[in-house]
């Protein structure tokens, strides 16, 4: 497992075309004299993935994919395999984030069922959790968080370098964030559901923390326990604000 370090993941989500490749390349050369302390990934849409594994060539930064679907290839229209992902240079790959969990339905044995296919293409899966605003106000962040995990962690995901990402629903685009409590709450709940799941080997693998991680929040939110990383949406838009959260990191 490679979690000694903070895992700093950029989710691009459908914003990207190839003039936006210029982002990744400054991210690159931001990065040129000043070795991160942490791993660094970038998952733009699909279309993005092969052009951006060879503009970070020779660079310390991944490249991921968003989703993958479940099977290897078949008649599926408009979708990618985590084969296809891995062809492409993607090395992880975000699930279950919660835009896919809201607007395509995907439920917790989607998600488990895409994570197996995540790991027999070899790439590192990255598995979202997190409550919704009504479930966060009723006091079920703990519950909610817990039965995703139980729900979306597959047999034999012990064995794999993966990590999870913590998402509150309602901090994702809204500059809103939970208290570093709340977090520190959340992230311990994650690791005894994790354990539960998965055994002691689940002790290994990164917590991130993602929604409204911003520069002048990133240094607090990294600083707490049991957060290994984060998973940054708006922000990984632009290099400059992105390279200000890997080096809080
Ligand atoms: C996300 O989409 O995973 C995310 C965390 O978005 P943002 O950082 O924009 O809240």
């Amino acid at each position: 497992m490679k979690q000694s370090v903070k895992l700093i993941v950029g989710n691009w989500k459908m914003h990207g075309v190839s003039a936006d490749v210029s982002e990744a390349l400054a991210l690159k050369e931001g990065l040129a004299g000043a070795p991160p302390s942490c791993r660094i990934a970038l998952c733009p849409p699909a279309t993005l993935t092969d052009r951006l594994r060879r503009v970070l060539a020779d660079s310390a930064v991944e490249v991921g994919g968003q989703d993958c679907h479940e099977k290897a290839s078949g008649a599926f229209t408009g979708s990618v395999s985590a084969d296809m992902l891995a062809d492409a240079g993607a090395t992880l790959v975000i699930l279950g984030h919660s835009e896919r969990r809201a607007a395509f339905g995907e439920t917790d044995a989607d998600v488990a069922a895409k994570v197996e296919a995540a790991m027999a293409a070899g790439l590192e899966p990255i598995v979202c959790v997190g409550e919704t605003l009504e479930q966060h106000e009723a006091g079920q962040a703990v519950a909610v968080v817990s039965a995703q995990i139980a729900g979306s962690l597959p047999d034999g995901l012990s064995e794999r370098d993966f990590a999870v990402a913590y998402e509150p629903v309602w901090a994702i685009g809204t500059g809103l964030t939970p208290t570093l409590e709340q977090i520190a709450e959340v992230h311990a709940a994650i690791r005894t559901a994790m354990i539960q799941r998965l055994g002691e080997p689940a002790r290994r693998a990164p917590i991130l923390y993602g929604g409204s991680v911003k520069p002048d929040n990133a240094a607090e939110i990294l600083a707490v326990p049991e957060v290994g990383g984060a998973l940054v949406g708006g922000a990984s838009l632009k290099a400059d604000d992105f390279l200000k959260i890997v080096h809080a990191a």
